[in-house]
């Protein structure tokens, strides 16, 4: 522990988390000349690029859309040098927003958040940490990311595993040499996506564990041009102004001219295959998730669905010499963009290598984990690595990690017990100043990230203006509110084919875990407009005291 124990002291607010979220929260809250603390459980900030440093880690999102947009300046001397960052570098950036604005010195690094109780009487929260720090603060804001809590499969024998066993989220940061190895992968979503290419080229073999395939779209990842990256920078104000209103695709859509994005098509009803094929063609040779917005009723229209994915399938089919494991790899179990679209480099040519074997786990299901390997029904597969990338307990599993009780004792997990409820995925009734950023609710895992943690964050710190120029001390939201705001994100949901997607978005990922489709889908444009509106009618739905 290189930092003092905090004993007894209290803050205007305390942040939990030092990604992101957090980072930009703290800067706000020192320019609102409040004083803040934040806990953060690793030893350096970055949040979600500090943990995940599997090989191939890098961002979805292309790195000019995915960085803060707060400070003009900030935008301007930042380098990027590929379309998509890789993990270390979204992590320098991180490290760079930190020093650059001075943060360092408020947040405490290797503290877990244990409890955090709410004193009714005095109106304040009082936290601890496991390292045994205790602080109170009149608001607590929860920036614990979406996708922090790693998930270890329920397999029988993992224990018993003899090899070294790394877990993509967790993994070391002096990295692992596969040289030599022959190496197992369980899992095949975003984070396997990444890491298999990379991993099938350094080790003597690789084994992939597949349960249920996963669509992805090819990334066309590559250097950033510096004259392409001056001209889009002539134009950033109007681009970040476009990507706020959910108007811009940073998912692959970026042109050095601004321009609202508009799908190819709004349905794919009255076009023939051929017509069909020509537009999701051109967007497949763009690269990035931004595929998936050529036809308009992607996610609301079946048929158009189905025509969409057949034609991804068409590409694994074409690209992956074997038959039967290009059969394997082709989804069929879910409607594509109902679970996370993956982008990758090279994913499905991984498959023609020599030392690349897929184990379709649908057919083979895995009895249980050996010293050696792993037994499937009626053979064992031996290898001398193992590799969970096997996802996260998502958006409420930081959350429920941490003893939360708000008025009258009622703790979160126990309000949450049928799932999360929230308004505005900002804030739930019975818990009075404690705030959470790109909560369940919002759009959040659904959205660039940076664009809604910046959007929670303003929202957070007008409101927290308001406040005490009308002289309230407290906020809180009402059950009605909450309600209302429960069944609206489940209406929205239920008009799309997500609830048919069985993915984490829905906590189907984790057994028993309550399936409630938890963030909301009707984009960061509509999703402003209407905290926009609520803060314009008084912060409508919030109760101030
Ligand atoms: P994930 O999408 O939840 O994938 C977990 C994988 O592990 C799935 O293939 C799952 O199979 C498999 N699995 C879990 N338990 C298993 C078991 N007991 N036996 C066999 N297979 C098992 O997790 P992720 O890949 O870490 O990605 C999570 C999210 O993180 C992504 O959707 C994305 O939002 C984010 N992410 C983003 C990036 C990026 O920006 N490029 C990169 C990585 C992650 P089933 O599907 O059958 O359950």
């Amino acid at each position: 522990m290189t930092t003092k124990i905090d004993n007894g002291v209290t803050f205007d607010v305390i942040i939990v988390g030092a990604g992101f979220g957090g980072l930009y929260m703290l800067h706000r809250l020192r320019g609102m000349g409040l004083t803040a603390r934040v806990y953060e459980m690793g030893d350096n900030v970055g949040g979600t690029w500090y943990w995940n440093r599997y090989p191939g880690a890098r961002c979805d999102a292309e790195s000019l859309a995915y960085s803060f947009s707060f400070d003009p300046d900030l935008e301007q001397e930042w380098q990027w040098s590929e379309r998509y960052a890789t993990q270390p570098e979204i992590l320098r950036y991180a490290e760079h927003v930190a020093k650059r604005y001075d943060l360092l010195r408020d947040i405490r690094f290797e503290r877990k958040v244990s409890e955090a109780h709410y004193d009714e009487n005095a109106a304040r929260w009082q936290v601890r940490t496991e390292a045994g720090d205790s602080a109170g603060a009149r608001f607590l804001v929860m920036a614990t990311g979406c996708l922090s809590v790693p998930m270890v499969p329920d397999i029988p024998g993992l224990d018993d595993f003899a090899g070294a066993c790394y877990q993509a989220s967790m993994w070391p940061h002096e990295g692992v040499d596969f040289s030599g190895q022959h190496v197992g992968v369980i899992g095949t979503g975003s984070s396997a996506i990444q890491a298999i290419p990379v991993m099938a080229e350094q080790a003597a073999h690789l084994t992939v564990f597949q349960r249920t395939p996963n669509f992805s779209v090819p990334a066309h990842n590559a250097p950033l041009d510096p004259n392409w990256v001056a001209a889009f920078k002539q134009h950033y104000r109007e681009h970040r102004r476009l990507e706020k209103l959910g108007l811009e695709s940073g998912f692959g859509g970026l042109e050095i001219e601004p321009q609202e994005q508009a799908p190819l098509a709004e349905s794919a009803e009255a076009l023939s295959d051929a017509q069909l094929h020509a537009l999701l063609e051109e967007r497949w040779q763009k690269g990035g998730a931004f595929f998936l917005s050529a036809v308009g009723d992607f996610l609301i229209n079946e048929r158009t669905n189905e025509r969409i994915a057949e034609f991804v399938r068409g590409k694994i089919r074409s690209i992956v010499a074997d038959p039967e494991t290009a059969e394997a790899l082709c989804p069929t179990s879910h409607p594509i963009g109902t679970k996370r679209i993956c982008v990758d480099t090279d994913y499905y040519a991984t498959y023609n290598r020599d030392n690349v074997t897929l184990v379709n786990l649908r057919k083979e299901p895995i009895e249980r984990i050996t010293p050696t390997g792993i037994a499937l029904q009626g053979r064992q597969v031996d290898f001398d690595t193992l590799v969970l990338a096997t996802g996260f307990d998502a958006m409420t599993g930081a959350l429920l990690n941490i003893d939360i009780r708000g008025s009258n004792g009622q703790a979160l997990s126990e309000k949450w017990a049928a799932g999360p409820r929230t308004y505005l995925g900002l804030m739930m009734a019975g818990f009075p100043n404690l705030f959470t950023i790109t909560g369940p609710g919002s759009p959040s895992v659904l959205s660039n990230m940076l664009v809604s943690i910046e959007q929670h964050v303003d929202f957070i710190c007008d409101l927290l203006v308001h406040m005490q120029s009308a002289g309230r001390e407290v906020v809180q939201t009402s059950l009605q509110a909450e309600d209302g705001w429960v069944a609206h994100v489940n209406e929205v949901a239920d008009a799309t084919l997500f609830p048919r997607g069985g993915s984490w978005y829905l906590g189907a990922n984790v057994p028993g875990k309550p399936r409630v489709f938890m963030p909301y889908a009707a984009g960061v444009g509509a999703y402003r407009q209407i905290c926009d509106g609520v803060a314009a009618d008084g912060y409508r739905g919030f109760e101030l005291n």
